[in-house]
């Protein structure tokens, strides 16, 4: 069974070019009949918030990426990992560093001189026959994983192909910070949670952000020496943002949340993120069952996306229009409960309306508003279109509306006698009404606006011309 996970740190708010990290693991869970398990990586206490956790789980429900599993805080896993440390330093796995930061700094500096990556020289690492120095007067030290020694580490990466990195470039990663007085072991590092977490977890396929491809040499290598064979990996490319940088609350990401209040459809985002870094052939347009269908890990694309607003408005556009009025109608009453407007029986009719001319719910809302309130038309617009040449035939059309029944039908009858009597043609009668009565000449046809007007308010705005 496939179990994927996704690991978000909650050290922001988090927008779409992370969650794009959570919809690609939760579709292959999905695809293939497996579990998707939700893990909250806090653990850099400083910057983790309860409110970008709040974030996540509001993005991740509003997107419908449900998960099988968790969510589980890294914080409360902490006695898990330190027994896994302990387990490690019984096996002789890892080893006590008591170099200070000042000899760090000095070998350090002497590397860069040389021209080397700076890294860990192995002074700690004990080795059979030979002598390790002193151990200083009270140094706590560091846990040091034993990184294998030479040879290389590789992984067939689902989309960036064959990865492999010299063992000789990894130095003996810190897994745990020196342990406080009378504990047994101290906090353990981020990349020794990650790999046992994935361990418990029995993810068999690590999906995330290329960001973390230096991590995975010394991951898998931790995995090897605690006996288990790695994941599957696949490093999903950069998200940029239209200005061409990587994606970030500092370059004004906004948080995925956000999209909700601005009038997204759930399955337009998820259709728009699936198409930002993985294809099936053209297809730009399709629903969520038809993704999860197609989604596989082969078509993840290896070069960044870029975001493009424009097009995520086209294609929740495109998802609005396929949409029946009913399914709208309650997104688009969240928008007019927001404006104190409450909606009555004629909503999903305007949703059916309304919703070519609309991108958003957010527009459609607006649209749908004019409906429900008294709205004046401009100054300059009602000098313009309702012209005293035009007054007679409104009071005209006041008269037959008066008596007419209100279907489609019936007022477009009434309508047509008005023009035949008044010998003015349709837009010349159709703009004046629709200003009158909406506060815009440009509308659907008027016979189908009127009829979802309701009668009284319609024949008042046109006797009141
Ligand atoms: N917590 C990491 C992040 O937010 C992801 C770690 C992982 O997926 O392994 O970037």
């Amino acid at each position: 069974k496939t179990r994927t996970r996704f690991a978000p740190s909650p050290t922001g708010f988090i927008h779409l070019g992370n969650i794009r990290s959570a919809l690609y693991p939760w579709a292959f869970a999905r695809s293939t009949g497996g579990d998707f398990i939700l893990r909250i990586e806090d653990t850099d206490v400083e910057r983790s918030t309860q409110a970008a956790v709040d974030v996540i789980l509001e993005g991740m429900a509003w997107l419908g990426l449900n998960h099988d599993e968790g969510p589980f805080y890294q914080m409360q896993r902490m006695d898990r990992y330190k027994e896994v440390l302990l387990q490690m330093q019984a096996q002789g796995l890892v080893y006590p560093c008591y170099m200070s930061m000042a000899e760090l700094d000095a070998l350090r500096e002497k590397q860069m001189e040389n021209k080397e990556k700076p890294r860990y020289d192995g002074t700690w690492r004990p080795e059979p026959g030979k002598t390790l120095p002193a151990i200083p007067e009270g140094v706590r030290p560091v846990l040091r994983f034993k990184n294998p020694q030479g040879g290389v580490v590789a992984w067939d990466d689902k989309v960036k192909g064959r990865v492999e990195f010299s063992n000789d470039e990894l130095d003996d990663l810190v897994i745990a910070r020196p342990a406080a007085e009378g504990e047994p072991v101290g906090t353990p590092t981020y990349n020794f949670c990650v790999v046992v977490d994935d361990m418990d977890m029995q993810i068999t396929h690590v999906i995330r952000g290329d960001d973390h491809v230096n991590n995975t040499p010394r991951q898998i290598n931790i995995f090897r020496a605690l006996g288990q064979e790695p994941p599957v990996y696949a490093h999903l490319p950069t998200v940029l943002n239209e200005q061409g940088e990587k994606m970030s609350k500092r370059n004004g990401a906004k948080p995925v949340t956000q999209y909700a209040a601005e009038g997204y459809l759930p399955d337009a985002m998820v259709n728009y993120l699936a198409r930002l870094g993985w294809s099936h052939g053209d297809d730009e347009i399709f629903s969520r069952e038809q993704f999860l269908q197609w989604f596989n890990l082969d078509h993840l694309g290896r070069s960044a996306a870029q975001f493009d607003e424009a097009k995520l408005r086209w294609v929740n556009a495109q998802h609005m229009k396929a949409m029946a009025g009913d399914a709208l109608a309650p997104l688009v009453d969240v928008h007019l409960a927001k404006r104190g407007i409450t909606s009555d029986a004629r909503l999903a009719r305007l949703c059916d309306l309304l919703k070519d001319r609309c991108d958003t719910t957010v527009a459609l809302a607006d649209w749908v508003a004019r409906f429900y309130v008294d709205v004046q038309p401009e100054a300059d617009m009602l000098a313009q279109h309702v012209t005293d040449s035009v007054k007679p035939a409104l009071q005209l059309l006041a008269t037959k509306l008066a008596d007419c029944a209100w279907d489609k039908a019936s007022i477009a009858a009434a309508i047509k006698e008005v023009l035949t009597a008044s010998a003015l043609k349709m837009p010349q009668l159709a703009m004046p009404v629709r200003v009158l009565l909406l506060g815009t000449p440009q509308t659907p046809s008027l016979d189908a606006v009127i009829e979802l007007l309701e009668k009284q308010k319609v024949i008042a705005k046109l006797v009141a011309g």
